[in-house]
């Protein structure tokens, strides 16, 4: 237990505890000090703290970082003393918010926390300068860089400040009840200024303290206090999810004067500052109002200036900052560029470039390194790109990847991407009666267009996406000739044979908690084919955490258009049962061997279509090819059990069936079906699978004998790697993962 005592501006004395068990005397250590001050600052600046003590207690909580109650909070497990600091300064700030100004925190909860977040941020700031404490974690830090809020409003998923809490994305939550709602305080604060804040405040404490006031008594309280029309921050900041982006127009130095001309880039009607500074330090601040049509005038003269910045501490929630600066001695007055190693996070003044070391390794090119050069960051940019040259060692040529796009709205907030998928690696080598190995590429361009569609209730688990993509891949030849002298056939690279594909998929996608579900229908057309294909998947939930049962299935139907007499040539587009390498001819996924007979690097499948693991590659007709068509089903189970020992990967149980077109016929054994069960090794969250086969049909066990013999048991092991699926220029998905 710890306690301080305070005496309050009304001469009121408070005692302040803290409880918490010896475990964390040392998080704890000062904490009823940062009671009382709180208490303090809040008592002097809003209203006085109409009680005689307050007390904090740790204890085992699991809703978020801490709980309110009138006088009392309890606190959660917090990773550091500073964010223990900002927890109780929160916690105990809703003695005001929610305590004695008696809002809806359910019907209009940034009455609430949004209005508790501002002055948490101002007391957590003072302290802090106070005692000059550096430590803090990363969510801390985040959280200082105002990320959320400008990572939902970038992608069109953000929410008024305005709404009911059971209305929110969790994301939204956090970036706009919170967020954006300090955010906005915090600006009409600086445009109100300090005095004439802290008086609308106190006038709005003094006439709704222990009532229940709602937002038009606040809107009241602030326009009658400042005798300003605030319909700016109260309709536009408050009830609209209106974007704001101001940006310097124009900027001219006379001798004595330097004039100021904004440009509105929004339909927000706010007022926004400009500043001149010299040296980085703000020598003057004016705010221009709505609608911005004259210059602003500073009577500075202009040597004593060598920039100006509208929004320059930045207390405007802009989505756009780039936009704001101008430098009168640089070459480019308004935009600045910087190159830094890695990414960044937040909204920058800079356009930035990033580089990092790149690698890569496949079978023939071998070991690859390079550079990556992009520009994806949080929150995203409209337009991303990430190009990734390589050097491989192998075939000492230039190889690489590399993707850009560019993302845009609709009036409905369906969200449109374009983008483009540049590839070459070599997938082919051969040394055949010649000295040194010469290596084929190919060179794959895929321009798509994807179509998210966006329901109209935020909170919904459902999303829809329709894909165009279409596939430009030219592959090199090799050819062979035979000179008389010495009668043997020798191979040489051939020109590049071109080939066009395109594909059309409509995703649905339900990612509810409980057993959640997707499907998708897929039409790949060729010059001399089309195919078809419906996958469906859905996870069952067990009834113990993070167990599940997982079924795919997969009905696929093809197309011939060919009319040669060597329907062989088409065999690469048809339907298999084990999706290997031979069958990617559009060059989607990692394979790290294409065109190899026999290795570790061979046993390498993905799950498309029939989603079996035996490879029956070296066959003339594999298990399961086929021109017409094929149905499977794959069952993944988790182990339902708690393991005593905790793994590095998941240990999973799998079972494809798999049936096609005349199975009875083509199968040498004469079963209509094949199938396969065994161990599933799941890392990285499914980025990579070993699978073990235990079990399989008579066909893949003949298979096995007649190739490998006694030896099968290795053959048959499987793996995959999914970072294909990775979709580099939807980063604000992997924040969703966490
Ligand atoms: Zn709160």
């Amino acid at each position: 237990m710890e306690q301080s005592d305070d005496t309050l501006p009304n001469q009121q004395l408070v005692h302040c505890f803290s409880y918490f068990p010896p475990s964390v005397k040392n998080q704890y250590k000062g904490s009823s000090k940062v009671i009382s001050k709180t208490i303090q600052y809040l008592s002097t600046h809003v209203g006085d703290y109409p009680y005689k003590h307050a007390s904090v207690v740790a204890g085992h909580l699991l809703a978020g970082g801490g709980m309110e109650y009138p006088n009392v909070t309890v606190i959660g497990k917090v990773s550091d003393r500073a964010t223990l600091q900002t927890v109780i300064i929160h916690e105990v700030g809703h003695n005001w918010f929610y305590g004695i100004l008696g809002s809806n925190e359910r019907d209009h909860p940034w009455m609430d926390e949004g209005i508790n977040s501002f002055y948490e941020k101002v007391i957590d700031k003072k302290i802090k300068s106070e005692s000059e404490q550096t430590e803090s974690n990363l969510l801390a830090k985040l959280s200082g860089e105002n990320l959320l809020y400008p990572l939902v409003a970038m992608q069109e998923e953000d929410q008024a400040i305005e709404g009911k809490s059971a209305e929110y994305t969790k994301l939204n939550y956090g970036g706009i009840v919170y967020e954006k709602t300090g955010r906005m305080f915090q600006y009409l604060n600086d445009y109100l200024g300090d005095d004439l804040f802290e008086k609308c405040m106190k006038s709005y404490f003094e006439k709704w303290k222990f009532k229940h006031p709602y937002p038009q008594d606040i809107r009241a309280v602030f326009e009658t206090t400042t005798g300003k029309d605030l319909s700016w921050f109260f309709d536009d900041g408050i009830n609209s999810t209106k974007k704001i982006d101001f940006a310097i127009h124009h900027v001219q130095f006379n001798k004595e004067q330097i004039a100021v001309s904004v440009k509105n880039k929004t339909n927000f009607t706010g007022p926004v500052s400009i500043s001149v500074l010299k040296k980085d330090s703000i020598i003057e601040t004016k705010w221009i109002e709505y609608p911005y049509q004259n210059a602003v005038y500073f009577q500075t003269n202009s040597n004593d200036v060598d920039k100006v910045t509208i929004n320059a501490n930045e207390s405007i929630p802009e989505l756009k900052i780039l936009n704001n600066e101008y430098r009168k001695n640089a070459l480019f007055h308004k935009s600045k560029w910087n190159l830094r190693l890695g990414s960044s996070l937040g909204i920058k003044n800079a356009n930035q470039v990033f580089l990092l070391p790149s690698f890569g390794y496949n079978y023939y090119d071998q070991w690859m390194l390079g550079l990556l050069v992009h520009n994806i960051k949080l929150p995203n940019n409209r337009f991303q790109y990430a190009l990734a040259p390589m050097y491989s060692f192998a075939t000492k040529e230039i190889v690489g990847t590399g993707v850009m796009g560019y993302s845009f709205f609709t009036k409905s907030l369906h969200k449109l991407t374009f983008a483009i998928q540049g590839k070459s690696f070599h997938n082919y080598s051969t040394k055949l009666n010649i000295p040194n190995t010469i290596y084929s590429r190919y060179i794959k361009i895929a321009p798509s267009l994807s179509i998210d569609f966006r329901e109209k209730i935020r909170r919904s688990p459902i999303s829809n996406t329709l894909l165009f993509k279409y596939f430009s891949i030219w592959e090199q030849n090799v050819n062979f000739s035979k000179l008389n002298k010495d009668s043997v056939y020798k191979p040489y690279l051939g020109a590049f044979g071109p080939k066009s594909y395109g594909i059309v998929e409509f995703q649905h996608k339900n990612s509810r908690t409980l057993n959640p579900y997707s499907y998708n229908i897929k039409a790949t057309i060729g010059e001399s084919f089309l195919k078809l294909g419906l996958t469906g998947n859905l996870k069952v939930n067990y009834h113990l955490p993070d167990k599940a049962f997982y079924v795919r299935g997969f009905l696929g139907k093809y197309f011939d258009f060919q009319n040669t007499t060597y329907p062989a040539l088409n065999r690469r587009y048809y339907l298999n049962a084990s999706s290997t390498a031979s069958y990617d001819f559009l060059y989607e996924e990692n394979y790290l061997s294409r065109n190899q007979q026999n290795g570790f690097m061979t046993q390498q499948i993905t799950m498309e279509e029939g989603g079996m693991k035996v490879n029956t590659g070296l066959l003339a007709s594999p298990i399961g090819e086929n021109d017409n068509w094929l149905g499977a089903v794959n069952l993944v189970s988790d182990i339902p059990l708690k393991l005593p020992v905790k793994l590095p990967f998941k240990l999973q149980l799998f079972f494809d069936a798999c049936t096609y077109a005349n199975a009875g016929k083509l199968n040498v054994s004469g079963q209509k079906a094949v199938y396969d069960a065994g161990v599933q090794l799941n890392m990285f969250n499914g980025m990579a699978n070993l699978y073990v086969p235990l079990l399989m049909s008579k066909d893949y066990k003949d298979y096995g004998k007649s190739i490998y013999g006694n030896k099968r048991f290795s053959h048959n092991i499987a793996f995959s790697l999914n970072f294909s699926k990775l979709n580099f220029l939807k980063t604000q998905n992997i924040v969703k993962l966490f």
